[in-house]
């Protein structure tokens, strides 16, 4: 294993694998990534394939708004079709207070940087419901 390296990342979860993989492209130098147990084999492996934007802190959402234009142009990149269907997003609230609790959240959290609308379904007794619309 190489002594020396310009950056050392721990951990080669989607974080670490993709930070490392963006440093290359930039020619950043010598890059490392350890891993104790095999790539992405940590929570990474876990991820069921949603896309969501609501996270409590800015840079949570302009992630995830980047990563789609990263998943839009995957097969280009990668050679390797993810399938990646843009449904939207639904979120469920049980109860009144659970939607309102949300409401709040989304207003302040989101701060017109996702658009979101409640929904009611006819298919399910779980009414109202919020859901999340394409990123804006
Ligand atoms: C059941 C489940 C479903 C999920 N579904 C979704 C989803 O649909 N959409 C979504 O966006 N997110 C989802 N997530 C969350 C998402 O999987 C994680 O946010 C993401 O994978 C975290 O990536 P990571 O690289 O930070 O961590 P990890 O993938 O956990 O990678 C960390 C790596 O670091 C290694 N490591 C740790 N310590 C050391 C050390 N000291 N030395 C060397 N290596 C070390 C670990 O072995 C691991 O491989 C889901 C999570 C779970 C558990």
């Amino acid at each position: 294993m190489a002594e020396q390296a310009d950056v050392i990342i721990i951990g080669a979860g989607i974080m670490g694998s993709a930070t490392a993989y963006q440093l290359a492209r930039r020619k950043y130098g010598r890059v490392i990534v350890l891993e104790r147990d095999g790539i992405c084999s940590g929570s990474t492996a876990m991820a069921s394939g949603g896309v969501r934007h609501q996270y409590a802190h800015r840079i949570g959402i302009q992630l995830t708004q980047q990563s789609i234009v990263v998943y839009e142009n995957f097969e280009a990149e990668f050679g390797v079709d993810p399938q990646f269907h843009q449904n939207g997003y639904l979120i469920l609230q049980q109860t009144e207070e659970e939607r309102m609790v949300y409401f709040r959240h989304s207003c302040k959290v989101f701060n017109g940087e996702v658009m979101t609308r409640p929904a009611h379904s006819e298919h399910t007794d779980v009414d109202p419901t919020l859901a999340l619309m394409r990123r804006v």
